[in-house]
């Protein structure tokens, strides 16, 4: 068995002689990466490991891998040590709601944020980052975590005034990417997506 080639990330091409018994999801501190690995009952890693810059896209990548296949994915954050197991479901998951949105504040990135933009993608929501959202987390980077927090409680009320829907969006941003996306989920978030107000005078 071998996980699809079209997924983002892999090093190498993958040839499995064997099947895969567990697939191991972690974080790597020295390089701030995640690591999936795919094994085999021996606990042998088969094949190479494939390498992701965020935890959502690692999951995704480990359940797009195993889905229908049934072994199950343990993901490790090494810094807090904790370990969850993930059991991939029996069809693919949905594709995520693609959007010009800003996973972070709400923001819609054609009106506002357009400039140092980049795409990001929560497992559920294929969006992006504004580039004020963006800006904000690069100049807090290895700083006081507040510094960042502060920002986003003022960037939050700058954008609930233009984007009544922000804070209904943001919370779907927020959902725990191990959680499966239903239909009637992604019939909600399209049409919240699609119908975005835009309070142009505010
Ligand atoms: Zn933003």
């Amino acid at each position: 068995m071998r996980p699809t080639m079209s997924v983002v990330g892999f090093d190498y091409d993958y040839e499995f002689d064997e099947t895969i018994a567990l697939v191991e999801v972690w974080y790597d501190h020295e390089s701030k990466i995640w690591t999936i690995q795919f094994k085999n009952a021996n606990g042998d890693q088969i094949g190479a490991a494939d390498y992701a810059h965020m935890k959502s896209q690692a999951i995704k990548t480990a359940k797009t891998a195993m889905a229908g296949k049934g072994a199950p994915i343990h993901v490790t954050d090494r810094t807090t040590g904790k370990t969850k197991t993930i059991t991939p479901e029996a069809v693919p998951p949905l594709p995520p709601v693609e959007t010009a949105l800003c996973v972070d504040c709400g923001v819609d990135t054609r009106i506002n944020g357009y400039v140092n933009r980049v795409p990001r993608d929560t497992g559920i929501i294929d969006g992006y980052n504004c580039g004020s959202c963006n800006d904000a987390y690069e100049a807090a980077q290895g700083l006081d975590h507040t510094l960042y927090e502060k920002y986003e409680k003022a960037r939050h009320t700058e954008i609930d005034a233009m984007f009544p829907d922000a804070p209904a969006f943001r919370e779907w941003c927020q959902r725990d990417t191990n959680e499966n996306l239903s239909d009637e989920d992604k019939k909600q978030i399209q049409a919240l997506v699609d119908n975005y107000r835009y309070e142009v005078n505010r």
